[in-house]
């Protein structure tokens, strides 16, 4: 029987379970490519649910229990005298999230002997070491596609709270006052600019095909090139490396996978390069830009503005710089995270543990490494080259 480790972020602070806004969620047929959606054998969940926080469990125990397995569910995740440390050392399965990640290094792999897989219950394993997983045998899996769509739609947000100064003007109408120059001082329309995104994978794609009836130039820059038809179907200008689409764009939307080599990839000179003016999204991973570069650019104008919901470490400290920075309208990790994203993840774990508790192979698409290399998902969007292992601070 096995022991599975499962690390979710804290209920609500009002309390679980909360009172839903609504009464369903909407059912999907399938991916936007074709592939389908989970299918577990059966989930003990309703769609709609808060089953990312701890309490909810991701739905998992009655059918892991029935099953004579052993759950532990816990949110705290960080120092030798956390739970997850503590558990960690006869833990077959580790399930974690990018929102609240317990970050996999080199040495609580070491720690962990039995353990044979890292489950991501949602999207980017860059919290796990892939080099020492890939070393120490390990499988590492995530939930693709699950919230692609999820985060897509926050990017798209968070380039029109930028460019049309959503957060201030908000702010001055909860302050009190009804400051229309002071809120329009720094607002834009979007139609008419140039607009890109690093990485036209699921969530890159699916920018790009929302943003298209804005009517802006759409521009793209991706190690693996689009099929023609859908960059003519899209209009997109394809760009060879990220200076490129750098220096062409006023807005740019970040969606690669962090590894080493987009570790740090928008620093000051990268930044610089950039219109004066621009704005970045980063949905992706924060140690995609360097944190100071862009506080710095900020505050002497050269960017207008950043969004995004990704940060280093998780959670951030109380005076992490991007809490206070000027022209920002960051978020929580919370983009992948909706109630709708979380009935898919949690599925799509069900249907991972199923596979590997019965000795059935895992859904190709949800590979990242398997049996000492880089494997499915991970063999297109990641490089694991013994060099780095950025998510987990190394
Ligand atoms: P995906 O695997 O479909 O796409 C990743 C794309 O990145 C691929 O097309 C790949 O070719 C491209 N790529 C890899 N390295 C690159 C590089 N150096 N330069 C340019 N392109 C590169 O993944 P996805 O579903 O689109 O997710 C992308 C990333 O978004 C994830 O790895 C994760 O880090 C992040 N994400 C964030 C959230 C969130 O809640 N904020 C949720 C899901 C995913």
């Amino acid at each position: 029987m096995a022991k599975i480790l499962c690390v979710l972020y804290p209920d609500p602070v009002t309390g679980y379970p909360p009172a839903y806004a609504r009464d369903s969620i909407p059912s999907l047929g399938e991916y936007p490519d074709g592939q389908t959606l989970p299918s577990p054998s059966a989930v003990d969940f309703t769609p709609g649910e808060l089953l990312g926080s701890a309490s909810g469990e991701l739905g998992l125990r009655k059918f892991l229990e029935e099953q004579g397995h052993e759950l532990v569910v816990t949110s705290d995740k960080e120092g030798p005298d956390s739970v997850f440390d503590r558990e960690l050392a006869d833990t077959d399965v580790v399930i974690s999230q990018p929102f609240w990640p317990a970050y996999l290094t080199a040495e609580r792999i070491a720690a962990a002997p039995k353990l044979k897989l890292a489950l991501t219950a949602g999207i980017g394993s860059d919290h796990v070491d892939l080099d020492a997983a890939i070393k120490a045998g390990i499988t590492v899996a995530e939930v693709t596609f699950s919230n692609s769509i999820s985060v897509a739609e926050h990017a798209v947000m968070q380039i029109l709270a930028l460019v049309r100064s959503f957060v201030p003007s908000h702010e001055w109408v909860v302050k009190g006052g009804w400051n229309i120059a002071d809120s329009v001082e720094r607002a834009y329309d979007l139609e008419g600019m140039d607009v890109g995104v690093l990485a036209a994978g699921r969530i890159g794609q699916a920018v790009l095909r929302r943003l298209a009836p804005f009517d802006v130039r759409l521009h793209y820059f991706d190690t693996h090139r689009l099929p023609a038809e859908v960059e003519h179907d899209l209009g997109l200008t394809f760009h060879p490396d990220a200076q490129s689409l750098a220096r062409s764009v006023d807005v740019v939307s970040i969606h690669a996978p962090l590894h080493p080599q987009t570790y740090h990839l928008f620093d000051a000179g990268l930044i610089g390069s950039m219109r004066r003016g621009s704005y970045i999204v980063n949905t992706a991973r924060a140690e995609i830009v360097v944190r100071d570069d862009i506080v710095k650019a900020l505050e002497s104008g050269r960017l207008a503005g950043y969004a995004g919901d990704v940060w280093y470490p998780q959670p951030p400290a109380a005076d992490h710089p991007w809490r206070t920075m000027p022209h920002e309208a960051m978020t929580p990790h919370v983009s992948g995270t909706t109630l709708s994203a979380q009935a898919r993840y949690a599925a799509g774990t069900r249907e991972i543990l199923e596979d590997f508790l019965t000795g059935r192979p895992i859904r190709d698409t949800y590979l990242i490494v398997n049996g000492g290399e880089l494997a499915g998902t991970g063999a297109k969007s990641y490089t694991a080259d013994g060099s780095a292992s950025p998510g987990t601070g190394k």
